[in-house]
């Protein structure tokens, strides 16, 4: 179903979802967006950039989070999850994405994440995608697109003065029942923008036979090259929507067990209580945050674990590029190996 919704009516019918939901949409804060709920002032996202400087993950899975509150007496209790309707407004295609992704890992058969599951089941995602290439983003290089539909109950394509509303679940499909349905033409608009967006992005890198590079060199010169000017500061993992790495600690003084986002780029997140650490230096973790994205997830559910939302490359202190760096990988040698 495709409706039509013109700009001038995008406030109120924002502010009309405030009724029953908690509306989050990016929201402009000093230099940089970021998703916040919004107030009576706040209904503009418009004009914002591209992407929010931290991804939409952090609004299923939090910097930090309480998960256990415990007594010094030695009582303890799971903490309590209330979590109202949500809508996330706006969303970038390469972020829905990797929400679903990380679906992979926190909604297993065996293993299940109930706070991660009870904020999806209370969200509704409404999808903006991107008419204008972003500076550093590589979506369509490793498999997405800048109007990928995946993990988005709503996707929009921008056509001027209106937005074209793709609806994608039933969920979605209650938010904007008062709409009329698009004409041809403008449904025909929107497909030309959304075939142009998708040809104006770049190819980056050859994804073509990495996976089996980047392990057959896992002891080459190659990772020190790539990791000399690392800082080890860990801003591309926890800007990067599809990192998921915490750690869990007792707060003694607060009285609870919380999770806190962590970084395999971190010299001490690897260190074993022994004092071995696998991961001892830079190259070692550099190698381990790029054979993790393009060769392990592979493995593991047969997708590359990056969106290309090009965050890293945006946020890196020292202007560290993973583009570059795949890039430099594919001139690495290779053996073709035959299955039996
Ligand atoms: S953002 Fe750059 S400097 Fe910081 S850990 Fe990542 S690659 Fe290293
Ligand atoms: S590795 Fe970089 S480009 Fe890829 S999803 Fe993470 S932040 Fe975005």
């Amino acid at each position: 179903m495709n409706l039509i919704l013109p700009k001038i009516d995008l406030p109120d019918l924002l502010q009309s979802w405030r009724k029953k939901f908690t509306v989050f949409l990016p929201q402009k804060l000093e230099r940089f967006s970021h998703f916040m709920p919004l107030d009576d002032a706040n209904a503009e996202i418009l004009e914002q950039p591209h992407n929010t400087r931290i991804p939409p993950k952090a609004l299923f899975l939090p910097m930090t989070e309480a998960l256990v509150k415990f007594t010094r007496f030695g009582t303890y209790d799971d903490a309590e999850l209330e979590v109202s309707p949500r809508i996330v407004f706006g969303m970038r295609p390469c972020d829905a994405q990797a929400v679903q992704l990380l679906d992979t890992v926190f909604e297993q058969e065996q293993y299940t994440d109930p706070f991660w599951v009870k904020r999806q089941e209370k969200t509704i995602r409404i999808g903006l995608g991107c008419h204008v290439p972003c500076a550093n983003g590589f979506c369509t290089t490793v498999g997405y697109g800048p109007f990928s539909k995946d993990g988005l109950d709503i996707l929009l394509t921008d056509l001027g003065d209106s937005f074209l509303v793709e609806v994608l679940s039933e969920s979605g499909k209650t938010l904007f029942e008062n709409l009329h349905e698009a004409s041809e033409e403008l449904k025909n608009q929107a497909k030309e923008i959304q075939h142009k967006a998708h040809d104006a992005m770049p190819i980056a890198f050859e994804t073509e036979n990495l996976k089996e590079k980047i392990e057959q060199n896992f002891k080459s010169d190659y990772w020190d090259e790539v990791s000399r000017s690392c800082l080890g500061c860990g801003v591309c993992t926890f800007l990067c929507p599809t990192c998921f790495c915490f750690d869990i600690v007792d707060e003694v003084q607060r009285q609870e067990r919380v999770r806190n986002w962590d970084s395999c780029m971190f010299r001490i997140y690897s260190l074993e209580a022994s004092g071995h650490n696998p991961r001892p230096s830079r190259i070692e973790r550099t190698r381990q945050r790029l054979s993790h994205k393009y060769a392990y997830w592979l493995d593991q559910i047969g997708l590359i674990g990056c969106t290309g939302c090009g965050r890293c490359v945006s946020y890196c202190p020292v202007g560290l590029d993973i583009r570059a760096m795949l890039r430099q990988a594919q001139s690495l040698p290779f053996e073709v190996s035959h299955a039996e």
